[in-house]
């Protein structure tokens, strides 16, 4: 019965937080927690219908496109076992694999008619998406016309390069991803990212008419090139032992990750031979004749130095661990969730203590476990962001639970492993509110800026009166 009830809580968890990052592109925990919601429901439940919906519906009231080729996902993978696994249980007649990166963004379908960009939609539901073909438009290598007068639907992943995502987005977004979805979806002009910043990288095309004659699917993404559509970049594996190799791809992708221009989360690998695909078919969910490589998680050793506590839009407070500059997959991390005080009772853990910290495909990096007391050499060569050099001897401390909302100052409650603020016109949850809401209902120029303003100048106490809000 608790079994059940687990699963239950994992599958609505699972569509809950999956409809906020495709729907509203305003995920609320890490891709990594995520991972783990998902990975505890596989293994009390596989069948678990929630594991096999690609994503949501499209959202009410936008355009929704049919995908004439559906946009399956694919079964995934983060072992050397797991690709070993694949190539036996896929590999017969040749041995012939195909190898990408996997980019980490939004996945796109370009319908081509007569060589002329139709129409574009995100992936959805996987069978129905949202026409996104303005936007589309706008992405800098999104021909609106082909080399080659043909109908085809060319998939492919829409990325933001990191060096523009430093520049001109780190304050608004924790990650490039979630502003991937965000620029294709948005209505003219919402103050999010411009889609003219994004790029895509093509990975499959499919023909509902002719198709070129060839045997392999890497022909295909050459005949791409041909036409004018770049593809993610790709390698072939082809020896008699192809898994060997494929694992050592996984390793030189490991390495180069961190200074890719893009976010890159695993390697996709597929059978290349298209006739051997049609044999080998599906199973109920999943080609069988490909795996999603993920990367495992990247971890690395600091030492916590403070906790600050942050109110959320649910009136959840969570402690936000401030810790030893540390690089963790090619970035410096300084701050990392605790999620809530359960967490922290849970790791006993205290002010002063070594820390083991992982970042896995996303930027929101977490504690993971608590290494005891941190000695003078886990201190030593430590430096603060502004170059200040640690002082060597920190005073272990308790970590202070607030009794009061650091927002508000009201009284806290617990409830369960979460502390909250129950106060309905505390300022943190009110502003979150708002913001969710606009965004929710794509409410143009109304951001985060303006409701602080309305909210400080008394105009606004509630939702309901954003509508009796009047020009003055
Ligand atoms: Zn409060």
């Amino acid at each position: 019965m608790a079994g059940e009830e687990r699963i239950k809580y994992l599958a609505d968890a699972v569509r809950y937080h999956r409809e906020l990052y495709y729907n509203h592109s305003a995920p609320e925990i890490s891709d990594a927690e995520f991972d783990a919601l998902w990975d505890e429901l596989k293994d009390l439940d596989p069948n678990n219908a929630v594991l096999h919906e690609v994503g949501p519906e499209p959202l009410p009231g936008t355009e929704k496109v049919e995908h004439m080729f559906p946009m399956r996902s694919l079964d995934k993978g983060t072992s050397d076992d797991d690709i070993i696994h694949f190539v036996t249980q896929s590999t017969f007649g040749g041995k012939r694999y195909l190898a990408q990166p996997k980019l980490d963004g939004s996945a796109l379908s370009l319908e081509y008619v007569a060589g002329n960009l139709y129409r574009a939609a995100t992936r959805g539901s996987g069978e129905r998406g949202e026409d996104v073909t303005l936007n589309a438009k706008l992405v800098a290598n999104v021909p609106t016309r082909l080399n080659s007068p043909v109908d085809c639907h060319v998939r492919g992943e829409v990325v933001m390069p990191l060096a523009v995502f430093e520049e001109k987005y780190r304050d608004i977004s924790p990650n490039p991803r979630n502003l991937c979805s965000g620029a294709l979806r948005q209505k003219h002009g919402d103050g999010k990212a411009d889609a003219s910043d994004l790029v895509f990288c093509a990975y499959d095309v499919k023909f509902p008419n002719e198709s070129p004659d060839t045997v392999n699917d890497s022909e295909l993404l050459s005949w791409l090139q041909g036409v004018g559509i770049e593809p993610a970049p790709w390698e072939i594996f082809s020896s008699e032992t192809p898994q060997k190799e494929m694992i050592e791809y996984t390793s030189k992708w490991g390495a180069k990750r961190a200074t890719y221009e893009y976010e890159i989360d695993g390697i996709v690998f597929k059978l290349d031979n298209l006739e051997q695909r049609e044999n080998l078919g599906m199973t109920a969910h999943h080609p069988r004749w490909a795996l999603a490589w993920k990367f495992p998680s990247q971890e690395a050793h600091s030492v916590l130095l403070g906790v600050d506590w942050q109110t959320g839009r649910t009136g959840a407070v969570t402690p936000v661990a401030r810790i030893a500059p540390q690089m963790v997959g090619g970035v410096t991390v300084e701050n990392v969730t605790l999620h809530n005080v359960g967490e922290v009772e849970r790791l006993g853990i205290k002010i002063g203590d070594k820390v083991k910290i992982t970042r896995r495909g996303d930027v929101i990096p977490k504690i993971i476990e608590n290494l005891g007391e941190a000695s003078l050499s886990d201190m030593q060569n430590r430096y603060h962001a502004d170059g200040r050099k640690f002082s060597a001897e920190l005073s272990v401390q308790r970590i202070q639970i607030p009794k009061d909302c650091p927002a508000c100052g009201r009284n806290l409650v617990m409830k369960g492993a979460f502390l909250r603020c129950m106060s309905l016109e505390c300022d943190a949850r009110t502003a979150r509110a708002l913001t969710y809401w606009c965004r929710t209902l794509e409410m143009d120029g109304i951001g985060e800026k303006l409701i602080e303003a309305l909210l400080d100048n008394g105009l606004v106490k509630t939702i309901a009166d954003l509508y009796r809000l009047s020009h003055s």
